[in-house]
């Protein structure tokens, strides 16, 4: 066996794809009993409900390639960007460019410094930086006192790159990426095996054992997708340990995020022309700050996104209390009885990605001195243990799926260009 793949999330499908299409024979092992990951899409009746990841933030490459070979449709997000605070409706462009602007004036350079240090010093307006800290919570799903500065101003070039004010979603949902890698890799070449949770990872160069309880998989390298969560949480044992990893992960963090997605029997918010053509509504509820719709898509849903320091206040909740709490929020702020919210509500969805063994946490960002830590996590191990996933792109795209694929690639190709080493070796 040439490798085993540790995880089926796209990080680890597009690798396999890579690595089979190439000839090479391998074992792609999954705990849960579906693929994706944190790319997990619910289809309830006639329209898909994303819990996991939802936009194609810009126009990356990535994923542009692979919605055209598989004739996926996406559709750019529209309508209008609302804001609600102290009761009050504006429209949260204006303010948007004032932090667009904040952000092109963080430091590039050394010293790095938190976010909350950079915004206290920054001399900016109250709402500007309050916006700021709703964006750096909500988007990065980060504890502004954590997060480096300048590592946001490394995301915010790399965004621009790629056209990241646009936004896309894929019309079937975001699991239709999924099963277009998935279906794509040569299943001669690799066995997925799946409710296969691996508790340990044993190698030395050349070897690698992978165990799920007492079931042992073999290969002579492995590509690790595991993610950040869980590789901090030390549920994987590697053998020996690797503290190399240990330390660049001391720079990375896992953002926790809770969303709620309510279906209802009609886009009843359509009928107040305040906000029949919302988009993104920013408030200062303090359960569940945002809130999108599906625009221009036509499924009545109202998903609310509460991240990072918003994210914990839900910690230890119940699904029910979590979907109670959203309604309360979406009541305060749409003006309506909960009760009465309540009645028009068809089904509700929650996942709690920190909650849950096989993430442990929605994605990652880097904290301050931590500019490198990304690329120290990607670097290969003795041209043996390979790693992938979102955490470990280091170029200004981690947290997103088009980082995670970026990671995947690049984990297959250096592993393959190991493998012909060493056959060129034999030779
Ligand atoms: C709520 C939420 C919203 C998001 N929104 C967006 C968005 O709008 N746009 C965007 O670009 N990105 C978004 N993201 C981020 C995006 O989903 C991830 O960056 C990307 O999907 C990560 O892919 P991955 O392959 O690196 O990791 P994962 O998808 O997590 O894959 C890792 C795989 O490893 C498996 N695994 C874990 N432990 C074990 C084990 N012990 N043994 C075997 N297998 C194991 C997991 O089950 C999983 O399948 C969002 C994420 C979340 C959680």
């Amino acid at each position: 066996m040439d490798a085993l793949i540790i995880g089926g999330g796209i990080a680890g499908l597009v690798a396999a794809r890579h690595l089979t299409e190439a000839g090479s024979r391998v074992t792609l092992l999954e705990a849960r009993n579906r693929l994706g990951g944190r790319i997990y899409t619910h289809c309830s009746g006639d329209f898909p409900v994303e819990l996991g990841a939802e936009f194609i933030h810009g126009r990356p490459d990535e994923i542009l390639s692979l919605t055209a070979e598989g004739a996926i449709r996406i559709m750019p997000v529209q309508g209008h960007f609302k804001r609600k605070i102290n009761g009050e409706w504006a429209e949260a462009g204006h303010l948007m460019e004032k932090v667009d602007q904040l952000f092109s004036r963080l430091p590039k350079k050394e010293p790095d410094e938190s976010f909350q240090y950079y915004l206290d010093r920054s001399g900016e307006d109250d709402d500007v930086k309050q916006q700021a800290l709703r964006y750096v919570e909500g988007f990065h799903a980060a504890d502004p006192s954590l997060i480096s500065a300048r590592s946001l101003r490394r995301d915010s070039e790399a965004e621009e790159a790629i056209d990241g004010d646009h936004q896309y979603r894929i019309a079937r949902g975001y699991e239709s990426l999924v099963r277009a890698v998935a279906d794509r890799i040569d299943r001669g070449l690799c066995d997925i095996v799946m409710n296969t949770p691996v508790n340990e990872i044993a190698w030395r160069q050349g070897e690698v054992i992978a165990s799920a309880g007492s079931t042992e998989y073999l290969a002579s390298r492995a590509i690790v997708t595991l993610p950040l969560g869980v590789l901090k949480s030390g549920s994987v044992a590697f053998s020996p340990g690797l503290p190399e990893k240990q330390n660049a992960m001391s720079f990375l963090e896992m953002g926790p995020v809770i969303r709620v997605s309510l279906c209802f029997q009609e886009k009843f918010w359509e009928h107040d022309p305040k906000i029949a053509d919302l988009s993104f509504l920013f408030t200062d509820d303090q359960q569940f700050p945002t809130w999108w719709t599906s625009n221009p898509l036509p499924y009545p849903i109202l998903t609310g996104w509460a991240a990072g320091p918003n994210a914990k206040t839900h910690s230890g909740r119940s699904k029910d209390q979590i979907v109670t709490s959203a309604v309360q929020s979406l009541a305060r702020i749409m003006k309506i009885e909960g009760p009465e919210l309540r009645r028009h509500i068809t089904e509700s969805f929650v996942h709690d990605w920190q909650a849950d063994p096989f993430s442990r946490g929605a994605y990652s960002y880097t904290a301050v001195g931590g500019m490198d830590a990304a690329k120290k996590l990607a670097e290969t191990v003795v041209d043996t243990l390979y790693f992938a996933g979102e955490a470990t792109n280091g170029d200004g795209y981690n947290g997103t799926v088009h980082g995670a694929i970026a990671s995947g690639l690049r984990a297959a190709k250096e592993l393959l260009q190991s493998l012909q080493n060493s056959k060129r070796k034999q030779a």
